[in-house]
């Protein structure tokens, strides 16, 4: 395993997470707050044209399009089922090592996934990172 990249690691907690949505277009009055996407688990990853894009952490499930009225954990739900970080219902403060490392695998299987664009081998690969 790779040694613990600082910068990584930044975005498993709530606060840095919600930092990253500085000129988010939701803020008041609506469902999709910063505070109520960096909970559910997203960080801000905004384009030229789309300002609305952002990222699970640990999914990385991409979406856009966002109405005032989603409610983020719930969009996140439907559409990345598997995410690891939405089954914990957890706070990355709250989590046991156990439960962290496995959240960290969890990631890296969708990183590796993104990356290769099939899942062919990917438990194995995941055995050695
Ligand atoms: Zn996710």
């Amino acid at each position: 395993m790779e040694p613990i990249n600082e910068e990584d690691i930044k975005m498993y907690f709530y606060e840095n997470r919600l930092k990253t949505f500085e000129g988010w277009p939701f803020d008041e009055d609506c469902s999709c707050t910063p505070e109520n996407m960096a909970r559910a688990g997203f960080i801000h990853t905004p384009s030229g044209n789309s300002p609305d894009i952002a990222m699970c952490f640990f999914c990385l499930k991409e979406l856009e399009g966002w109405e005032p009225e989603d409610d983020p954990e719930k969009e996140h739900k439907s559409h990345s089922a598997s995410c690891h970080f939405m089954a914990l219902k957890k706070k990355v403060e709250d989590l046991t090592v156990e439960e962290f490392f496995k959240l960290q695998k969890e990631r890296h299987k969708f990183i590796i996934v993104r990356c290769s664009g099939n899942t062919r081998h990917v438990d194995l690969l995941i055995d050695i990172i």
